[in-house]
């Protein structure tokens, strides 16, 4: 009897190899230890069978580091999740959520890593609260003040976060943010060092749901190092293994 084994796309191995080599090395001159950072895919553009491949070709590789899903629109979330369900792993919407797609949202989002109001965390909360378990959630802050950027002010995001870890039916897990656009890697490392600051401000606030929040989901293809040194908890990318959306 021969074993079947998956088949496995030999580029997105090789471009996720090297994105696991970005990730362990600026983990390892962060001085931190290698299990800290989460890698999600931003699958967005990508079909199903495709974002499978990837996940087969992580698997191969062996890797020790967790794997997360991700995608900006609840229109792809709903389309893709019934295939990508048997994968077992966790699917991250990241991008914003109108209120009126929520429920259809809910239906295949794990977590919701862009909560930018405390209206739309009401209305998530209003639909688990007591239903089911709590949903993962990350509040989105825009660091660099860009405005074509989503997320809530830096000097409104720790009282967005404890508003959002005090409602039930929601479990604040942490903060998302994109980083500036900037050719200046400071400037980027600025907006990445705000967030953390964010979140150490939440974290030992003391504050009803608030113990918890400790992830940091920052860092793409073009700054995930500088995130990392920063202390990024979840990287997330997509053209280091996907190639480029066109
Ligand atoms: C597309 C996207 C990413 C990944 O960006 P790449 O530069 O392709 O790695 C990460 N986060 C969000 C919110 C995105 O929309």
């Amino acid at each position: 009897m021969t074993l079947a084994l998956p088949f496995v796309d030999d580029d997105l191995r090789t471009r996720l190899a090297a994105v696991h080599a970005r990730i362990d090395r600026a983990t390892a001159d962060a001085g931190r230890s290698q299990g800290d950072v989460t890698l999600l895919l931003a699958t967005k553009t990508q079909d199903a069978g495709t974002i499978r491949a990837a996940v087969q070709a992580h698997r191969a590789l062996a890797v020790e580091r967790r794997l997360l899903l991700g995608e900006n629109r609840v229109q792809e979330l709903v389309a893709k999740g019934p295939a990508l369900a048997d994968l077992g792993l966790p699917y991250h919407l990241i991008g914003p959520l109108q209120s009126n797609k929520i429920n259809a949202a809910l239906r295949w989002a794990d977590a919701v890593d862009a909560v930018e109001s405390l209206d739309l965390a009401r209305r998530l909360a209003e639909r688990r609260s007591g239903r089911y378990a709590d949903l993962d959630v990350m509040v989105q802050v825009n660091v660099s003040g860009e405005a074509t950027k989503h997320g809530v002010a830096p000097d409104e995001a720790a009282g967005l976060a404890t508003a959002v870890a005090a409602l039930d039916g929601l479990r604040l897990v942490g903060f998302q943010t994109i980083g500036a656009m900037s050719d200046d890697p400071l400037v980027v490392r600025a907006g990445f060092a705000a967030l953390r600051a964010v979140r150490d401000e939440v974290v030992a606030s003391g504050s009803p749901g608030t113990a918890g929040a400790v992830e940091l989901s920052m860092g793409m293809t073009g700054d995930l190092e500088l995130a990392i040194a920063e202390g990024a908890t979840v990287v997330r990318v997509g053209t280091a293994v996907f190639g480029s959306r066109t």
